[in-house]
């Protein structure tokens, strides 16, 4: 099969196209001929590397995919050749206290594909059977593979561990990113004012067009912390969702008493202080999560078929220019998600 692997870390350059022998499914597991794959910041990271990264190289990136299934294991029922699936990329082994607790996402021997474990950027994948799920009639592959990671990881956040409600008030630190995208359009489903803070009226607009309320461009408002204080007349957002990291001392001044922080990630970079007095003095909580469970994913995906959730669809490369795709990814040129067709 064609496929995008890598055999050391580095810049976009050392992805190769190239021959890769097609994968066996094994028992429980699907061979996915995939359609389209799609981008996430994960893929540089990982393409990047950092301390202590172990990978059975070469590696194959991606995340996100959807396709058909072209074959299956032993002991997989249920599915049949042909049918179109995308794919749920938290791999868990099923039987321990988390997944046993429908808790799949904090599993002990949980992976990320493409992270830890060969990924999407290919013709062909064998995955779990309980990593696939099924795509309705007229909803095409490349949205569906779009939809998944992004929509999957702000459902767990704001919904799961959140328990965001009607009526409450969210703050997006960020108006682009697959994520804060996903974030903003949930957060109005669920009945929440949706406020926006975001750089340049192009993100802005796009964060606009996906439901937000209040936008504020921090490239003109510094102090945007205030400017959300006065918006929501000096009580603060209930809900703070920030994956930037280093935007923590305005996320909390943003809050309100009782506020809800929460993170994924930390665009930001790891390392930044907070002045602890915001945090028991406003009564904050700060929840992080990452990814979702399978409950998640099929409660989101459904409502990404039924045209509740939008997805918003940057460029498409064919798999061979996968380089050129992260590259764009990386100088963050892009509007929404970037994907690549396969085959
Ligand atoms: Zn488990």
């Amino acid at each position: 099969m064609k496929t995008v692997l890598f055999h050391n870390h580095g810049s976009a350059e050392v992805l190769q196209y190239t021959d890769f022998p097609t994968p066996e499914p094994g028992e429980g597991q699907v061979l996915v001929k995939l359609e389209s794959a799609a981008l996430n910041r994960v893929d540089l990271w990982t393409r990047n590397g950092w301390p202590g990264i172990k990978l059975e190289y070469p590696h194959i990136p991606g995340s996100d995919g959807a396709g058909t299934v072209a074959g299956l294991g032993a002991y997989v029922s249920g599915w049949s050749i042909g049918d179109r699936v995308v794919i749920n990329s938290n791999l868990s082994c099923g039987h321990c206290p988390a997944c046993i607790a429908g808790q799949d996402n904090r599993c002990r021997e949980w992976h990320l594909l493409g992270e830890t474990v060969r990924g999407t950027y290919a013709e062909y994948i064998t995955i779990p059977a309980a990593n696939i799920y099924r795509i309705p009639e007229g909803f095409e592959p490349r949205q569906a593979a779009a939809a998944a990671l992004v929509f999957h990881t702000a459902w767990h956040s704001l919904i799961t561990r959140a328990g965001l409600k009607p009526g409450e008030s969210v703050l997006v630190v960020g108006a682009s990113g697959g994520v804060n995208i996903a974030s903003i359009q949930i957060a109005k489903l669920a009945g929440a004012t949706v406020y926006v803070v975001g750089s340049g009226p192009e993100k802005l607009r796009l964060a606009e067009s996906v439901g937000a309320d209040y936008l504020i461009d921090r490239s003109m408002e510094e102090n945007w912390s205030k400017t959300v204080y006065n918006l929501t007349s000096k009580r603060g957002v209930d809900v703070v969702v920030d994956n930037v990291g280093t935007t923590f001392p305005s996320s909390f001044r943003a809050a309100g008493k009782g506020g809800r922080i929460l993170t994924v990630g930390n665009s930001g970079g790891p390392k930044f202080e907070i002045d602890n007095r915001f945090i028991f003095s406003k009564h904050l909580s700060i929840l992080g999560s990452s990814m979702g469970t399978r409950a998640d994913f099929a409660t989101v995906m459904d409502l990404v078929f039924a045209g509740k959730l939008k997805v918003i669809l940057d460029r498409d490369y064919p798999l061979a220019d996968a380089g050129s795709a992260q590259e764009r990814l990386e100088k963050g040129e892009q509007l929404g998600k970037i994907t690549l067709s396969i085959g």
